[in-house]
C-alpha cells in the first residue's frame, strides 16, 4: 500500500477519512509504530484472520460513517478465540447498525490486544495560516477535560518533540508516579518525530489522531488512528 494508492481508492469512493486499516499501513510503514490491523468484510474472514494473527485480539467497526467506535459499540477487545471473535463481529455489526442506520461499514478490523500503558495522544490538524500543527497530550480525561496539550509547527526536530513532552502538565505521569515506572521518553520523541516527517512529505493529510498511543516503559505503540485528507 503506498500513500497513493490509498488516496486514489478513498477518493474514488468519495472519502476524505482513511481508515483505520489503511491509515495504521501508512503510518507504520512510515516508522511510526502501530499495531498491524487487517480489513476482514464478513465473519469468517474475521475468525481467519484472527486465528492467523494469534489471540487475544480486538475487533472494531470500520465505517467512514463513524468517527468514535467505542460510542456505537463498535471496539470489542481481548477476544480469547475463534468463538468470541465470531459473536464480537455480530454484535459490532448489530449495535452500530442500531446506532448509526446510515452508516455505510465496510468491515471491522482485526488486530492483536496489546497489553496496557500509559495513554498519550499524537495529533495533527492543519491551521489555515500556519499549515500543519502537531499536537501532544495525556490521553482520556487529561486532555477531553483539562486539556493538557502542548503544540508546535511541522517540521519539528528532535529538541522539539522534546519540549512538547515536557510542556505538558501531566509529565510528572510520564516520569512515573506511585511506583509506576517511567514511559521511554525517546520512544514517544521517535514517534512525534515520525508523524513530523509523515505529514510533511504527504501535504494531503488534514488532520490525523493517533488516540490513544500506549507508552511503555520500553516503547510505544498507537493502537487507533485516523487520517483525514483533503477533498481531490
Ligand atoms: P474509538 O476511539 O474510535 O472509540 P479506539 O480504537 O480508540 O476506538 O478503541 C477504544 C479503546 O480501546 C482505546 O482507547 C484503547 O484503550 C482500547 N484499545 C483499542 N485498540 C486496542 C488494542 N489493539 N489493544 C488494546 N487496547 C486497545
Ligand atoms: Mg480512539
Amino acid at each position: 500500500m503506498t500513500f497513493q494508492s490509498v488516496l486514489a481508492q478513498a477518493r474514488a469512493e468519495g472519502r476524505t477519512l482513511l481508515n483505520e486499516v489503511e491509515a495504521k499501513e501508512l503510518l507504520r510503514e512510515a516508522g511510526v509504530p502501530a499495531t498491524a490491523a487487517t480489513l476482514a468484510t464478513s465473519r469468517d474472514q474475521a475468525q481467519s484472520q484472527a486465528d492467523a494473527m494469534g489471540y487475544p485480539v480486538v475487533l472494531k467497526v470500520v465505517s467512514q460513517d463513524i468517527a468514535h467506535k467505542s460510542d456505537v459499540g463498535g471496539v470489542k477487545l481481548n477476544l480469547q478465540d475463534r468463538a468470541a471473535v465470531g459473536e464480537a463481529f455480530d454484535a459490532i455489526m448489530t449495535s452500530a447498525k442500531a446506532a448509526e442506520p446510515n452508516a455505510r461499514i465496510a468491515g471491522v478490523s482485526v488486530q492483536q490486544m496489546a497489553k496496557q500503558g500509559t495513554e498519550v495522544i499524537v495529533g495533527m490538524t492543519t491551521d489555515p495560516q500556519f499549515g500543519p500543527v502537531l499536537m501532544f497530550g495525556l490521553g482520556g480525561i487529561m486532555v477531553e477535560v483539562l486539556k493538557d496539550v502542548s503544540f508546535r509547527l511541522v517540521p519539528l526536530e528532535a529538541k522539539d518533540a522534546d519540549q512538547m513532552i515536557s510542556e505538558i502538565k501531566g509529565k510528572p505521569i510520564l516520569d512515573g508516579v506511585r511506583g509506576q515506572p517511567p514511559s521511554d521518553l525517546a520512544a514517544l520523541r521517535n514517534t512525534i518525530l515520525k508523524v513530523s516527517e509523515f505529514v510533511q512529505k504527504h501535504p494531503e493529510v488534514r488532520e490525523l489522531d493517533l488516540n490513544p498511543v500506549f507508552a511503555y516503559p520500553d516503547g510505544a505503540l498507537a493502537v487507533d488512528a485516523r487520517i483525514v485528507v483533503s477533498e481531490a
